[in-house]
């Protein structure tokens, strides 16, 4: 007995000796996301997940390391994406979700979060999510059954009766609306107290109507003032953040004097709301490809004229209220709205956040350091930096100089675990 206690003991060390040897990933190029400088031949030595030195001179390395060299290929770290519905399953009939259960749509949510992570998008927030969908499957994913992007979720988003987060489909003899439909500031604080309940990260709320939304105007706002403030009050007062989906003028700097971390979508930003944005330090989460997609799939995939038609009369002026957004320095984040158009497409937005006024780095840092922020998570997320987790992705070519490699992402790697290899 006492040997076999002595064999155990002693394989029990080997293990653990093993289990310490860092791994080092190194590549020709390094991009620094906070400076845009590229950095050569660094080594990054990663220890139980996190980054825990980064240096250029192979005498530092731990003898033991094994060591992982992508060659010429450039390392950022992993890109975020603010705005998904991962559990949202894109059909060719737009009728088709209203079938599938809850429970369905989240089986394909586990494919969805596949595709994102593999696309190199290593985080991401999943903002509306009927049933707590969002956070079985962010369970799953940390709990390493299934492979999927670090989630921030918001579970079911808040909404007005008859408002773009409520149920408009079927008629009023079926008694149909969504989880978070809740009217008056106390229904609305019991619905964000019951999300933080259920698990939540974050809370997401309707401040206005929207394009895929049955009977709403994209830009009238939903949520009366006093309500949004108990929205925002209830949610901080629990530690979470809150994003509000915003199309309209008044429903956006409703949103920002509520106090709401982001906006989403921000439409209709006329000079005074960008300086509202500014001034409250507000997050704008802007989806700027997708009208593309629809504008091009929408037809074919069945989605209403209705819907097709909101989405041409918000796409010009959107992108417009970006450029401006963008001129005037505001904080923006990338934020896709996957879910509308194919998951794992999410980094062709960062092609069209160029081609209407940043530069490939501050689309980069939307991406990464401002999305890291945007979640609170900075310290751990968001750049490649001692102390930080090993979430890495690699490219072929200079981002800065080719947005579009980022459509293209060759190695991914999250909390030092490798993904893809190409
Ligand atoms: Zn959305």
């Amino acid at each position: 007995m006492k040997k076999i206690t002595t064999l155990l003991g002693l394989s029990g060390l080997l293990l653990c000796q093993l289990a310490s040897a860092s791994t080092v990933l190194t590549a020709k190029h390094l991009l620094d996301v906070e400076t845009g400088n590229i950095l050569k031949n660094q080594y990054l030595v990663i220890d139980n997940g996190k980054i825990i030195d980064i240096t250029a001179n192979k005498s530092d390395l731990p003898s033991d390391a094994k060591i992982i060299d992508l060659g010429d290929k450039y390392l950022l770290p992993g890109l975020m994406d603010m705005h998904t519905h991962v559990v949202q399953n894109l059909t060719k009939s737009f009728y088709a979700r209203f079938f599938q259960s809850p429970h369905r749509a989240l089986i394909g949510g586990v494919v969805n979060a596949e595709k994102t992570l593999m696309a190199g998008f290593t985080t991401i927030r999943n903002v509306g999510a009927a049933d707590y969908q969002d956070v079985a499957l962010r369970n799953a994913i940390n709990a390493g059954e299934i492979k999927g992007p670090r989630m921030a979720v918001s579970g079911p988003s808040i909404g007005i009766t008859g408002g773009h987060c409520d149920n408009n489909a079927l008629n009023h003899s079926f008694k149909q609306k969504s989880d978070g439909v809740a009217d008056g500031p106390w229904s609305v604080r019991e619905k964000v107290r019951l999300n933080v309940k259920y698990g939540v990260d974050l809370i997401k709320f309707c401040a206005t109507g929207g394009v895929f939304s049955k009977g709403t105007k994209v830009g009238q706002r939903q949520y009366t003032f006093e309500e949004m403030k108990a929205i925002v009050d209830e949610a901080h007062t629990h530690g979470r953040t809150v994003a509000a989906h915003a199309h309209g003028t008044e429903g956006i700097k409703y949103a920002i004097k509520a106090g709401v971390d982001s906006i989403e979508h921000a439409s209709f930003l006329d000079k005074e709301t960008i300086a509202l944005a500014k001034k409250h330090g507000t997050y704008l989460s802007m989806d700027i490809y997708n009208t593309e997609y629809t504008l091009a799939e929408g037809e074919k995939n069945g989605v209403p004229q209705e819907n097709i038609d909101k989405e041409r009369q918000v796409g010009t002026v959107q992108r417009e209220s970006f450029s401006n957004a963008v001129k005037a320095k505001t904080k923006m984040v990338l934020g896709s709205d996957a879910g509308i158009y194919p998951h794992g497409d999410n980094a062709k937005q960062f092609s069209r956040m160029v081609r209407f006024g940043m530069t490939p780095l501050q689309a980069i840092q939307a991406a990464t350091i401002n999305s890291a922020r945007l979640l609170k998570w900075q310290d751990n997320l968001g750049s490649l930096e001692e102390g930080k987790f090993a979430d890495v992705i690699a490219v072929d070519s200079n981002p800065l100089k080719n947005i579009a490699t980022l459509e293209n992402v060759s190695f991914v790697m999250k909390n030092g675990e490798i993904y893809k290899q190409l």
